[in-house]
């Protein structure tokens, strides 16, 4: 039996997921949008970052190189006023003229750190380098006449310094002795300690400069990565609250629905508005075709005059097991020809329509009553035996009783009913054609009353 709940009343309230479905992808691509300018931003602080140690590593070295360079042309010059090896004069002055690891440094420096303290420290330690290259080329000069070497041998720079009255006029021996004392005295340690300082100060001042761009780059690079990972959990949010909506709105009420029509019920009012509407549509169409099909059915199973059931149902009956024993009985109503000719077919219909109601009371609502012809009738009566046949005669007589009472304004007609037994005695195969032979046997006896085969 089909399991029918109309949900027609139900009003259908469900989320538009239309409209939730448009909101979560504008979220969504706002959040990825998010993301993208996130990730950008940590390209951008890492750039910075890595700019930061490039001209940290830069700026160190180039220090470095203009400290040893300084130490580079002390050496040579120390060398050669102590040795006469004039080969240190040509190595300073490649140092100096060539090389140029003080003025490179300089440059470097200023590349990244143009007008920083770094740069002014820097300048300050190759500004005094250049004092002590002046000092450093007289004691040269000094040694040259010292060793009583060719001057002419010796570069520029050498050759066109002239060295002052009191200087000029000392003896070789003095002078070379002087030279070494220029290169030792207070005065030169004084202007190396200088250099020193000032190349440390650059130093010190690159260090704390880049910490603090490193602090900034870290604090940026924080700062992002935070966003980004409240990005990614608001786009793990969108997307966990859509597969809810989808589950819960589309998918549940989908499965749900499925049962429903294999069970052939009516579609439940739940998940989305969307949803809800095609369910609505559905349970319409449904209802449809459900009274379009009790009609037929109940069309191809009644008699349309009586309302019993028909010829077919009939033959399905008897076909079927209906559950045990069984009585069939066949009534045909007595000279029914007659009854039409004398008070016309209208008439006629009446009293087949009053028969019906007679032999629709005269059993139970479990037994079949059923017309089968013109005049014909069966009732199959269930979970009945022979021993019931005092039963069936006093049916019978009441229902003929019935059927000559006039109070309703109509003919008084008669039946014959013919009974055969399901377990009956000596059975043809077929219990029809013995329930015929015994209503034949009551028409030919003279007509209503009843026989059992
Ligand atoms: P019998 O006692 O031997 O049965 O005589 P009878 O006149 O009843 O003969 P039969 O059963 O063979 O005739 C049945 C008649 O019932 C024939 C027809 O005129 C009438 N009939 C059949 N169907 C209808 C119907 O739907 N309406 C009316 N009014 N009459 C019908
Ligand atoms: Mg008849």
């Amino acid at each position: 039996m089909t399991h029918i709940t109309d949900q027609r009343s139900t009003d259908s309230r469900g989320v538009r997921l239309h409209f939730v479905n448009i909101l979560m992808i504008v979220v969504a691509i706002l959040l990825t949008f998010g993301l993208i300018y996130a990730t950008w931003e940590i390209s951008v602080s890492y750039d910075q970052m890595r700019a930061a140690t490039d001209r940290y590593i830069t700026c160190d070295q180039a220090a470095r190189n203009l400290q040893a360079a300084s130490d580079y042309l002390t050496a040579q010059t120390r060398l050669y006023v102590m040795t006469g090896d004039s080969e240190k004069v040509q190595n300073y002055f490649e140092e100096v003229n060539l090389t140029r690891r003080r003025d490179r440094a300089l440059e470097d420096v200023r590349k990244y750190l143009a007008a920083s303290e770094a740069e002014a420290h820097l300048q300050e330690a190759l500004k005094l380098s250049d004092e002590l290259k002046n000092l450093e080329i007289t004691a040269m000069r000094m040694a040259v006449d010292g060793y009583g070497q060719n001057i002419h041998d010796f570069p520029r720079e050498v050759r066109e310094c002239t060295l002052s009255g009191d200087l000029a006029a000392m003896a070789p021996d003095r002078k070379l002795e002087a030279a070494r004392m220029m290169l030792f005295d207070r005065t030169y340690q004084n202007y190396k300690d200088q250099i020193r300082s000032n190349v440390s100060l650059c130093v010190d001042n690159l260090v704390a400069d880049t910490r603090l761009m490193q602090e900034d780059s870290a604090n940026r690079l924080f700062n992002v990565l935070r966003n980004q990972h409240i990005l990614i959990g608001m786009l793990l949010v969108s997307v966990l609250i859509m597969v809810f909506l989808t589950t819960f709105f589309i998918i549940l009420p989908l499965r749900k629905s499925i049962d429903h029509i294999r069970n052939h019920q009516y579609l439940p009012m739940s998940g989305s508005y969307e949803f809800q509407y095609l369910a609505r549509t559905y349970n319409s169409m449904f209802r449809t075709s459900q009274a379009q099909h009790q009609q037929l059915s109940y069309e191809a199973t009644h008699d349309a005059l009586t309302g019993l059931y028909n010829r077919s149902a009939f033959n399905t009956f008897l076909e079927e097991d209906l559950g045990g024993d069984v009585s069939l009985l066949l009534i045909d109503a007595d000279k029914f020809k007659q009854i039409n000719d004398t008070y016309g077919h209208a008439t006629g219909d009446k009293i087949l329509i009053k028969l019906a109601t007679v032999l629709r009371d005269s059993f139970r609502a479990e037994d079949y009553v059923c017309r089968i012809g013109g005049d014909e009738f069966a009732v199959i009566m269930v979970h009945s035996t022979s021993a019931m046949k005092d039963l069936i005669r006093e049916k019978v007589e009441k229902a003929n009783a019935k059927l000559q009472d006039t109070s309703d304004g109509l003919p008084p007609i008669s039946i014959s009913v013919g009974v055969a037994f399901s377990d009956r005695i000596a059975p043809t195969d077929d219990i029809f054609k013995d329930a015929d032979k015994a209503l034949y046997e009551v028409k030919e006896a003279g007509r209503k009353g009843v026989a059992f085969f």
